[in-house]
């Protein structure tokens, strides 16, 4: 990314910043997500990207050391953060606290785009065990929600 100070927005995309993989783990299991990066800088130590999720989109289930703060720019949906599921609405904000089981997942026919802040320097998401992911769906409602049955609203 250049030092340019100013980037045209345009219905969520900006100059010159280029739609990335989402994942380069083959493993990671997701649906209809694009990211963008729109501020990385050597002196600076944090990151901040531009992920969209299409309607029926969801993130990848995972946890790691570093934190994520993230913004709702656009859409509505749902996220699992621990084992709390909320509902996410227009400007909420979520913070991902460090090894706390997270995904994100869009509601209803528009796109769920967010920003969110990491640091520049980050260790590598976990993805859940079969013990954990069945821990994780002791919960009816984590288990609704891992298998997506409320996307549609
Ligand atoms: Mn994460």
């Amino acid at each position: 990314m250049t030092d340019a100070v100013h980037r045209k927005a345009r219905n969520y995309r900006w100059e010159d910043v280029p739609e990335l993989p989402y994942k380069e783990d083959e493993r990671a299991l997701f649906r209809s997500i694009t990211r963008r990066v729109l501020f990385s800088h050597r002196h600076m130590q944090a990151e901040l990207r531009y992920f969209e999720l299409a309607p029926g989109g969801f993130s990848t289930l995972e946890r790691h050391e570093h934190m994520h703060a993230v913004l709702v720019l656009r859409g509505h949906g749902r996220c699992l953060v621990g084992e709390e599921v909320k509902s996410i609405e227009l400007h909420d904000l979520i913070t991902v606290p460090p090894m706390t089981w997270h995904q994100f997942r869009a509601a209803g026919p528009e796109p769920l785009g967010f920003l969110c802040m990491v640091d520049a320097r980050r260790d590598k998401p976990q993805l859940p065990s079969a013990a954990e992911l069945a821990r994780l769906r002791r919960s009816p409602e984590v288990a609704a929600f891992l298998d997506g049955e409320q996307d549609a609203r």
